[in-house]
């Protein structure tokens, strides 16, 4: 069974993958700056300049002169793939799968919109916000377990809160935006109690405290350059999903 629901998220990881870089293109832009959707080099217009109506194939590149434009050739639909894949494979055909699959197809354009560009939009994060929370107490409605959904809610106030308070002590170190994207992992982890959100936030400064040593010891980076946290939120929250479920 494991191995058939693999294969069904990475189809629809797979399928849903062009969606996804064409919304990492066109939001992979500077705070107050207007979406992308034209090509940096030719000005050609690549994507719809409706917000959730564009499509971008996988090759990476502009359709006109093709220069590289937004992640290399098939980088996002293979993440889309394996994460939807992991999903799907940990959690099986149950109720709160489509909350767990809903979360990952936000997370991909964050992670890959703050590696581009150091941002979190809340374009992406606050309308996932009701989003989440409504497919999961509707799962746990549906799975009968409705004392989830207090988990659910602390979670993500523990998790928004706590990397609130974190931005106000260290704003060079973190954004309003991680705190948003901290709230919005903590809904979900919350799911399997406190102890799995608090995890989930503690993995991020762990990974990406490795990724900082070994960059800097390689000089592929020095003590003042800033790594995005985003990506680590993501891997952090992804990884307890996927030990816990
Ligand atoms: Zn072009």
């Amino acid at each position: 069974m494991a191995s058939v629901m693999v294969m069904a998220g990475s189809a629809a990881g797979a399928l849903l993958a062009p969606w996804l870089r064409a919304l990492a293109f066109r939001l992979s832009v500077p705070s107050g700056e207007p979406d992308r959707i034209r090509c940096p080099s030719c000005t050609r217009e690549l994507v719809s300049d409706r917000l959730w109506r564009s499509l971008l194939p996988p090759t990476g590149r502009c359709r006109g002169c093709r220069r590289r434009i937004g992640p290399p050739a098939g980088v996002v639909e293979g993440v889309a793939a394996a994460l939807l894949g992991a999903v799907a494979g940990a959690i099986g055909p149950r109720p709160e799968l489509l909350a767990f699959t809903f979360l990952a197809l936000v997370a991909v354009p964050l992670v890959f919109i703050d590696i581009a560009v150091h941002r979190l939009p809340d374009r992406l994060t606050l309308p996932a916000y009701p989003i989440l929370a409504g497919l999961l107490i509707v799962a746990a409605l549906a799975g009968g377990e409705p004392h989830r959904i207090v988990g659910v809610l602390t979670g993500g106030l523990v998790a928004g809160v706590g990397y609130l308070v974190l931005v106000l002590i260290r704003p060079d170190q973190l954004g309003l935006g991680d705190a948003k994207l901290a709230g919005l992992l903590g809904l979900a982890l919350g799911w399997w109690g406190l102890s799995a959100v608090v995890l989930a936030c503690a993995l991020p400064f762990v990974l990406s405290g490795i990724l900082g040593l070994a960059l800097l010891v390689t000089r592929r980076a020095s003590l003042d350059s800033a790594l995005p946290l985003g990506p680590f939120l993501v891997l952090g929250a992804f990884a307890v999903l996927l030990g816990t479920a």
